[in-house]
């Protein structure tokens, strides 16, 4: 049986060649995350044409996810990587340079906000990638602010810069990133990811330019702040899914409620029938390690049963040693843990409209009936994912014709895309598939399946019919 939770890969110089992405897709990869804080259009572009290719050699479908990476405070190019230990000096220079080592102990940086530097004060504290390293003020100048490095760590160019105690008045897409959303439009990625969304008004902002562009992409919500937190039912009400950022996160709150949050989020998205990635640190150590730690596997087990469609691999796919390794870690234990896992989730669910009791009733049929999967004819992709929410233990095909759709459906739990062609009847279209998935060997007339569609077909949103295709009605393919 094949893994149901999705794994996201990110893509960088350790993955972005052809053989990679083939590798790594084989593997068990279902989206490609493109962080567009790292790399140019044109190496962008290659890796998008390379994703092509390579879904062709494979036979099977990935998304693309647009990572837009918002007002994210970061040092600058470093002339090499620091390896810093406790009581090292660091000096944030005002003025733009390339980092440097100055002595053993001693090292200077500069950062892409440096109006912000003004704001510090002695003893504030100031974290450097996603909050692996500590560091505290001791001392503030014309030049720069000085800091203590409070733990030991490896700091390469463009890390990451909290600053938890201090409030950032910056927008959350800045000019780049309505750039970057343009370039994502024109090259067809199928979702766009929009880092430190404060509000709902940020995803209506984020959803508006997108609109003016002409673009249909999925737009995931990065929870990464405080206030993202607190205004998470509006957030959520106005996106097509969420990443739960943990890096950044993990410094905005107490560490220790990173776990609990996850897990609201996760049965929140889950409740909202909407994709919820899980993100950041899954297999750090895989980075440089041939082998994940036991913590590290624990985390992607206690994930998946949270009940994430997704888990997410950031540096360790993208400038990793072994990027498919990584990706077989993920895979293995999502395996393992879903044989434990809790199918059929029906409690906690309110069911708002009729479409998501018919998906109630259609998940417990396939189990009642033991078919083989359901099918669920769908238009928007919505039908499919309402199926999802309840994670039934039998397979959920999502039989769409928009292209567009099927790529979408690579990021929802369980969900195996299938495309169709444009018919008049739903009988058509049954015929097409079944005749199609027999001559495969997806399909046999040894199983029953059932399936739901909105019947005359063609309306988004109209699923009003169950079918329960039985043994005999197979043998009619
Ligand atoms: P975010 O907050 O969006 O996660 P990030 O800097 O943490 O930003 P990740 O995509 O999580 O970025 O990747 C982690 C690290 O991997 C980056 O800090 C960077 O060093 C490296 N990396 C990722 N993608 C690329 C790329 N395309 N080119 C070079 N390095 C990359
Ligand atoms: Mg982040
Ligand atoms: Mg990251």
């Amino acid at each position: 049986m094949k893994k149901r939770t999705k794994i996201v890969a990110t893509i960088g110089p350790a993955s972005d060649s052809l053989d990679m992405l083939v590798g790594l897709i084989n593997a068990g990869v279902n989206v490609f995350r493109l962080n567009f804080s790292h790399g140019t259009y044109e190496q962008h572009r290659i890796v998008l044409e390379r994703i092509h290719e390579a879904m062709k050699l494979t036979g099977l479908v990935v998304g693309v996810l647009q990572d837009i990476s918002g007002p994210k405070i970061r040092i600058g190019e470093l002339k090499e990587s620091f390896s810093l230990k406790e009581n090292d000096t660091i000096n944030f220079i005002r003025e733009h340079i390339v980092g440097k080592k100055l002595t053993d102990s001693e090292y200077e940086v500069s950062i892409n906000y440096p109006e912000i530097l003004a704001q510090l004060a002695i003893g504030d504290y100031i974290y450097l990638y996603d909050g692996i390293i500590r560091t505290q003020v001791v001392s503030i100048d014309e030049v720069g602010v000085k800091v203590v490095v409070e733990n030991q760590g490896l700091l390469s160019s463009k890390k990451g810069v909290n600053f938890p105690n201090t409030r950032l008045g910056v927008d959350v897409l800045t000019a780049k990133d309505r750039k970057d959303i343009a370039w994502g439009v024109k090259n067809g990625v199928d979702f766009m990811a929009i880092s430190f969304v404060q509000t709902a008004d940020d995803m209506i902002n984020a959803r508006a330019i997108l609109k003016s562009l002409g673009g249909k992409q999925n737009l995931i919500a990065k929870i990464e702040k405080f206030d993202a937190i607190e205004n998470i039912d509006a957030i959520l009400e106005h996106s097509d899914g969420l990443m739960v950022a943990r890096g950044d996160l993990g410094i905005e709150v107490p560490y220790y409620e990173v776990p609990n949050i996850q897990k609201m989020l996760i049965r929140k998205a889950n409740a909202a029938c909407k994709p919820v990635i899980t993100a950041t640190q899954m297999l750090l150590s895989m980075t440089t390690n041939e082998r994940a730690t036991r913590a590290e596997i624990s985390d992607i087990a206690n994930a998946v049963m949270d009940g994430t469609d997704a888990v997410m691999l950031s540096e360790e796919s993208a400038v990793g040693v072994h990027p498919i390794l990584a990706v077989k870690t993920m895979s293995n234990t999502i395996s393992e843990t879903e044989k434990l896992y809790k199918y059929n989730r029906y409690e906690g669910f309110v069911k708002n409209d009729s479409g998501d009791t018919i998906s109630e009733s259609a998940v417990r049929l396939s189990c009642d009936l033991d078919t083989k999967g359901i099918f669920a004819i769908t238009s928007s992709g919505s039908s499919a994912r309402k199926l999802a929410r309840y994670k039934p233990k039998k397979t959920i095909y999502a039989v769409t014709h928009d292209e567009s759709v099927r790529s979408q459906m690579t990021l929802s739990w369980g969900v195996i895309p299938l495309m169709s062609v444009k018919k008049e009847s739903l009988g058509e279209i049954l015929e097409v598939l079944m005749s199609r998935g027999l001559k495969n060997g997806s399909v046999s007339r040894e199983n029953s399946y059932i399936l739901t569609a909105g019947d005359p077909i063609g309306k988004a949103g109209t699923t009003n019919m169950i079918r329960v295709i039985s043994k005999e009605d197979m043998q009619l393919f």
